[in-house]
């Protein structure tokens, strides 16, 4: 019995670590509720005049986190369909769920976790609270290049409140300070060569495989995790079973 009991606490620890990673197997920020923490956003891709950030959509269905193509990589998506013409209805009801079902948009960028000491790049899929003020920042001359190597900066980040009600706050901090702590910029380059490409670590599934999610028939994506804004759905399932049910009998 006691070797079972050291499996299963060991099966746990592999569970959390697995968890902890989230979907495309990539370490992930995370910020619990009430929690304070410090980061630093890293200058992906901004070498070749790319944005540092990516929008990524997500259509809760079933209550479970699904990524929209349509809005992540401006390919088609039969869940954006849908919305689309529920809400061309004449019924309020449909207008309802549509605005339940469509993609809720957030922003992926790539972090150090200063509250950790792991100096690892971590994937933070960020809301549109988080995203505002680091692009603001980002243009403003008077901060000279929030992502630079040597003198960029640090944020703080505050998350209160929960569900729908979430926020961040979020604030430089006062001093500019390097993204590495010994401010080697080869070193800041190659953490930042390493970083994956979009692609590789946000993936949408396919047509068909949204298709029969929105059927009720597939399960969702593994979104590492965290689950903050955008849970108004908890009972979209039924509601989506109902709508088909109701569709079906129409035809
Ligand atoms: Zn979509």
């Amino acid at each position: 019995m006691a070797s079972r009991d050291k499996l299963m606490k060991k099966l746990a620890a592999a569970r959390e670590d697995i968890n902890s990673r989230g979907g495309g197997g990539v370490d992930r920020f995370k910020i619990g509720e009430d929690e304070t923490k410090k980061f630093r956003v890293l200058p992906v891709g901004v070498e070749d005049d790319e944005l540092f950030f990516k929008e990524t959509g997500t259509h809760r269905v079933n209550n479970k986190p699904n990524k929209c193509p349509k809005v992540t990589y401006d390919e088609d998506c039969p869940i954006c369909e849908e919305v689309e013409e529920l809400f061309k209805s004449s019924e309020a009801e449909d207008k309802e769920y549509a605005k339940k079902l469509r993609a809720r948009s957030k922003w992926a960028i790539w972090v150090i976790d200063r509250t950790d000491s792991k100096l690892v790049p971590r994937l933070w899929e960020a809301p549109k609270s988080v995203i505002d003020p680091l692009i603001r920042d980002f243009m403003d001359e008077e901060y000279d290049d929030i992502l630079d190597f040597e003198s960029g900066r640090d944020y703080q980040v505050t998350r209160s409140g929960k569900g729908l009600d979430t926020t961040y706050d979020v604030s430089p901090r006062p001093k500019s300070s390097p993204m590495l702590p010994d401010g080697d910029v080869d070193e800041c380059q190659e953490m930042v060569d390493s970083i994956p490409d979009w692609e590789e670590v946000i993936k949408c599934r396919s047509y068909d495989e949204l298709a029969d999610i929105l059927d009720g028939s597939g399960g969702g994506d593994d979104d590492g995790g965290e689950d903050n804004g955008g849970n108004d759905s908890s009972n979209i399932r039924d509601q989506v079973k109902n709508r088909l049910r109701q569709r079906n009998r129409g035809k």
